[in-house]
């Protein structure tokens, strides 16, 4: 007999979720078992830990269909014979599922922007992260040098202007650009303030990021201690 060692904290985990979500929404995942998923949003965000976007929505199983990378980039169309893992995931969410969402999620305190911006050395000798994070050089030289802004000012600026490049970038694929085009799919950019947990949603004509449910967040905060 093999005895398997798997984290203790995941079967912990396991418990817990068998005690709380799986107790609350066994009916829903049987359903969705035999029905098949029909998430009507997609959501591309970063592989960062605190950053789960299933978390941040508070979503239920089979809502939201979800692509985690480093820094929540999107490579831009390119039919070669690479394997192209946002690219697939794209083409199923939009051809199969046919969401009606698409949203790039961005977050502030970034690893891989952090690493872009301060150009740091590759964190691995293969350096699959370097080239990786090369997809983000036009956001960079759209919002040109960091001059004399503070480098958390820079940062988010960034973050943000990365989030844009996604998004300009989701419309070089020819039939998701056509769908948005006739309304069929909308796209948004987000970002979520780790330190805080406020979330802000991108205005595409100006491009500034707008705090949502900025009453309930101020209201959270404005409770008495005791
Ligand atoms: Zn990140």
């Amino acid at each position: 007999m093999t005895s398997v060692t798997f984290p203790e904290q995941l079967i912990n985990g396991y418990r817990a979720f068998l005690q709380g979500r799986l107790r609350a929404e066994q009916d829903r995942y049987r359903e969705l078992a035999q029905s098949g998923q029909s998430p009507e949003v997609m959501v591309i965000g970063c592989c960062d830990s605190r950053c789960s976007p299933e978390v941040i929505f508070n979503a239920r199983p089979g809502e939201l269909f979800v692509v985690r990378n480093i820094a929540n980039l999107v490579p831009p169309y390119a039919p070669d014979t690479q394997a192209h893992g946002v690219s697939a995931a794209l083409e199923f969410g939009v051809m199969a599922l046919k969401v009606k969402h698409i949203v790039v999620l961005g977050h502030a305190q970034c690893g891989g922007i952090r690493a872009f911006a301060e150009d740091a050395e590759p964190l691995t000798p293969g350096d699959f992260i370097g080239n990786w994070m090369k997809l983000m050089a036009p956001a960079a030289e759209k919002i040109g040098p960091r001059g004399s802004r503070s480098m958390a000012e820079y940062l988010t600026l960034l973050e943000q202007e990365n989030i844009a490049l996604s998004l300009d970038n989701l419309m070089t694929f020819p039939r998701l650009r056509a769908i948005v085009e006739r309304g069929g799919i909308a796209l948004y950019g987000a970002y979520f303030g780790v330190a805080t947990g406020q979330l802000s949603v991108r205005d595409p004509v100006t491009g500034k990021f707008t705090q949502v449910a900025a009453e309930d967040y101020a209201q959270l905060f404005a409770q008495p201690r005791f």
